[in-house]
Parts: C-alpha cells; sequence; structure tokens
C-alpha cells in the first residue's frame, strides 16, 4: 500500500524534526518546511495527502498558507496553534482548515487527527450516490458543490461535512454526539461547542442568505435538515 504524503510547515526546526520523526515512524512520506512560503512551493511540488500547518509561521503565515492551498486543493490541512488562540479565531477566519491542535500536543493526538481527516476524504471518494438535495438546495457529493437554486455557495471542508451529514440525514433529529461523532470523528478531543459553532456558520452563509430555514434546531436534543415545511 501505497504511503499517505504529509506535509509538516513549522519554524521550531526542532518540533518539526520531532513531529518528522514519529510520522515515518508511523509510516507516513513526510516533507518539511520551516517558513510558510515554503511550505506553499513543497505543497505544489510534492502534492501532499495531508497537511500539518503552524499557524505563526515567517515569510506567510499559516492562515494565508491555507487560504491558498484551498484556492486549488481539498486536502485536509490540520491547523498546529499556540494556547491562547482560539477554535472560533483559527477556524472563524475561514482559513480553510480541517482542524487544529493545540500546542504543546500529544503526538499522538495528531495522529488521531490525521487518521480522522484521512478517513474523511476517502470515505467520501468512495460514496456512490451522485446529487442529494434539500428544498432548493443541491449537494453534488462527488464535485462537493452546493447550490441554492443555481448559485454555489462557498463552504470550508467542515461545512461541507457538516451539511452533507445533516442532508444525508434529513428529516430525522440528530443529536450533537451522533453529529460530532460522523462529522469530526469518535476520537475528536476539543471543544464540544464544536457543532454549534459549526450550525451557526451554515445558517449564516445558507439559512440566513435565502432567507429560509433549513437547519432546525431542536432544544436540548440536536439539529435536522427539513425538507418540507
Ligand atoms: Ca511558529
Amino acid at each position: 500500500m501505497k504511503s499517505d504524503k504529509v506535509l509538516i510547515v513549522e519554524d521550531e526546526v526542532k518540533l518539526a524534526r520531532f513531529v518528522e520523526l514519529e510520522l515515518k515512524h508511523e509510516g507516513y512520506d513526510v516533507y518539511v518546511a520551516n517558513d510558510g512560503r515554503d511550505g506553499l512551493n513543497k505543497f505544489y511540488d510534492e502534492k501532499p495527502d495531508i497537511v500539518l500547518l503552524d499557524l505563526m509561521l515567517p515569510e506567510l503565515s499559516g492562515i494565508e498558507v491555507c487560504r491558498r492551498i484551498r484556492k486549488t486543493s481539498k486536502v485536509p490541512i490540520i491547523m498546529l496553534t499556540a494556547k491562547g488562540e482560539t477554535m472560533d479565531k483559527v477556524l472563524g477566519l475561514d482559513s480553510g482548515a480541517d482542524d487544529y491542535v493545540t500546542k504543546p500536543f500529544a503526538i499522538e493526538e495528531v495522529l488521531a487527527r490525521m487518521r480522522v481527516a484521512l478517513k474523511r476524504v476517502k470515505s467520501f471518494s468512495e460514496n456512490s450516490e451522485t446529487v442529494m438535495t434539500l428544498k432548493n438546495l443541491t449537494i453534488d457529493i462527488a464535485r462537493r458543490i452546493v447550490k441554492v437554486d443555481n448559485e454555489e455557495i462557498e463552504l470550508t471542508k467542515r461545512e461541507f461535512e457538516l451539511l452533507y451529514y445533516l442532508v444525508k440525514n434529513k428529516n430525522i433529529v440528530i443529536s450533537r454526539d451522533q453529529i460530532l461523532n460522523n462529522v469530526w470523528g469518535y476520537d475528536y478531543i476539543g471543544e464540544t461547542n464544536v457543532v454549534d459553532v459549526y450550525i451557526r456558520y451554515l445558517r449564516t452563509k445558507i439559512d440566513d442568505k435565502y432567507n429560509t430555514k433549513y437547519i432546525h434546531t431542536i432544544r436540548g436534543v440536536g439539529y435536522f435538515a427539513k425538507d418540507e415545511e
């Protein structure tokens, strides 16, 4: 089996080296860049399957590198953040990152997040159903395009997966735990309000924009995507 390629972009050389050795030990094919510009160049050259991206980097910031990668690629990106940089700050910037790990981290946590992200990509590419609908909203699963009427909605990868999961189970009430387990993965370690935060992002981009209620809240239970009023 071909090894997954990982690109580490981290300016703390010792930390980068440590993660590199650990990942190599796990059987990954590893590339390292120590600043944002080199990171972007190595991304284009090596076409990694997943990127571990430090937030504070010389040359180009992690957020900027992430945005540029997202212009051409849906590759999973896990941000490495320092303490005090909250989830809202990191992911709410719409950088397109999939997940984040706070430093100092245990390598097992990074490995767990990587496995979840890589598995998610794989399960999406294996899905045979092509288009799903919710009212006038359509999801082209293979091409990962969401449209309302004929207007395309720009979603981050995680927003897309959350919407996909809700629509796949439309008209069924789903608990936060079910969403967390299916969209973030069973080994997700982090803020438990992440589901609510992402529901809010989706509502801003879809419900509010089109003045239609696609995602309903059942207080104390969870959420559901409703097809008919
Ligand atoms: Ca740094």
